[in-house]
């Protein structure tokens, strides 16, 4: 049976950042890829500031300047009614990317593989977990047609929100199947606003588009469940939102090759993130609608931050995942929330919806500074649940604010009640992260003389991995 310090399940963005991270701590990696056709899929194609700076920290930086990518300045939010265009810039200074998904992480796969200290085995699959606990892994792969056992010091799945691995070590999932999504190209000069994420919000359907290389852009359309494209093709008023060209440009490509990209938009949230010693990262872990474009992002962050903690505690698994967990846990959840709050805003046909949008049409263009806020928010560039839970209660004033305004006359005692109750959500949420908080810092309090004695005399993760067999 072969020994190595890190089994990685995954060769995606999560996969390809941890490997880079742990290997850049000394350790000997082994990265297992089931080899997912990225040419056919409709993935993460808009990569925001933190994602940019988090890969440059990994050393992809050569990748990233490599790329024939598009400059994202923030997003332009395209209300349906009344029709309205409002810009929620990045913070001064920075720019996000668009590029095609293939373009994207196909590159970050060959850079890992090049490294030293990293096996890449692409189309090989973790097919068992045998033997899980504080000492190690021990799981068995199929590659060239041939399965091995191998057995590690740590197991990292970054295997994608459906995660097969987070199935062998048996940890729980929340699932959540929330619509489907159909992606086309089109030609970027029928957006609205170049070098914008755009959203088109409060029509029959929700839409996003940006440019993903010179002269041709993403659209992806938000249909129900069960859709396929031959709905879209039959109901075209389901493009209301959209410029009348670019609906246009969506019908027709509708008709050509390649065939739209389909993929199903899911909540796929894990108990916990890590079990003795295997330990979740990127989809695996947490995976939310894709409305944000907060997903691979978050893949790096995961990644910087599961390096953090093996380099605070080399000699202690255990502890070092319990670190990773708790580091990344508050951003986490405010993600999730808040993808789940805006896509609620967003598409959401209610009436407590309808007044929620004209709460961040009337906040948007009333605040620059709250436009930056709910950006940075949105571009994870600002981690904490209570200032999402205080920007959401700001919507909802501006909220009752426009409903005695002329704009939202006749809409006021309908809306007042599930405009109320829609704040329920983030301010629980909240609470919850403040006792969360509390708990951990104290739980650290108590356990911490234990973890003091076991860390003392090791200098290095590498040499830690290895007296730790
Ligand atoms: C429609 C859509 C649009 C999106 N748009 C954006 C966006 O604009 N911006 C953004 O940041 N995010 C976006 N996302 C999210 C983003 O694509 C994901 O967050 C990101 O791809 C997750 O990376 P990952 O490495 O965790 O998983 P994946 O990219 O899913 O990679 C998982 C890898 O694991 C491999 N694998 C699976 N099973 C096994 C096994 N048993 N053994 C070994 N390997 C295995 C697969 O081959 C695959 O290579 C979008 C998602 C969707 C669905």
């Amino acid at each position: 049976m072969d020994e190595v310090d890190v089994v990685i399940a995954g060769g995606g963005p999560a996969g390809c950042a941890v490997a880079a991270a742990l290997a850049e701590l000394g350790l000997a990696v082994l990265l297992v890829d089931a080899g997912v056709d990225r040419h056919k899929q409709l993935a993460g194609e808009l990569l925001h500031p933190t994602g940019v700076r988090d890969l440059h920290a990994l050393g992809f930086g050569d990748v990233v300047d490599a790329w024939v990518s598009q400059p994202v300045r923030g997003f332009a939010v395209r209300f349906h009614a009344p029709a309205r265009t409002l810009l929620l810039p990045y913070g001064r200074g920075v720019t996000g990317l668009s590029l095609e998904h293939a373009t994207l992480t196909v590159p970050l796969l060959e850079s890992v593989g090049r490294r030293h200290n990293v096996t890449v085995y692409s189309r090989a699959r973790v097919t068992a977990v045998d033997h899980n606990d504080a000492r190690g892994v021990r799981l068995r792969f199929c590659y060239q047609g041939v399965e091995h056992t191998v057995h590690t010091r740590l197991l990292v799945a970054a295997d994608g929100r459906a995660s097969p691995v987070r199935r062998m070590l048996g940890i729980a999932e929340h699932h959540q199947r929330l619509s489907t999504m159909l992606g086309v190209t089109v030609d970027s000069a029928c957006l609205p606003h170049p070098e914008h994420g755009h959203q088109f919000v409060g029509g029959p359907v929700h839409a996003l588009a940006y440019a993903i290389q010179p002269g041709v852009a993403r659209v992806m359309v938000d249909l129900p469940l069960g859709s396929t494209a031959q709905t879209l093709k039959a109901r075209p008023e389901l493009l209301l939102a959209l410029p009348r060209r670019l609906g246009a440009e969506v019908q027709q490509a509708l008709e050509q090759r390649p065939a739209p990209r389909m993929a199903s938009n899911d909540d796929w949230l894990a108990e916990t993130v890590w079990a003795g010693s295997a330990v979740l990262v990127g989809d695996a872990a947490a995976c939310c609608h894709p409305l944000t474009a907060s997903g691979m992002a978050s893949c790096f962050h995961d990644a910087r931050a599961l390096q953090e903690a093996l380099h605070r505690h080399p000699g202690h698994i255990a502890r070092a995942l319990e670190r990773y967990a708790n580091e990344r846990r508050p951003a986490q959840r405010t993600r999730v929330a808040l993808a789940s709050a805006l896509y609620s805003a967003f598409a959401g046909q209610d009436e407590g919806m309808r007044a929620l949008r004209m709460g961040l049409l009337h906040y948007w263009e009333h605040s620059p500074r709250g436009a930056r806020a709910s950006m940075a928010l949105l571009s994870s560039e600002e981690p904490r649940m209570r200032v999402m839970a205080r920007e959401y209660l700001r919507v909802v004033g501006h909220a009752f604010i426009a409903m005695f305004s002329p704009l939202g006359r006749g809409r006021r005692l309908r809306s007042a009640g599930p405009l109320l109750r829609s704040a329920g959500p983030p301010l629980r949420g909240t609470l919850a992260s403040a006792m969360e908080q509390m708990g951990s810092w104290l739980h650290r309090r108590v356990r911490r003389p234990v973890y003091r004695l076991a860390r003392a005399g090791w200098a290095s993760p590498r040499r830690a991995f290895a007296s730790n067999r």
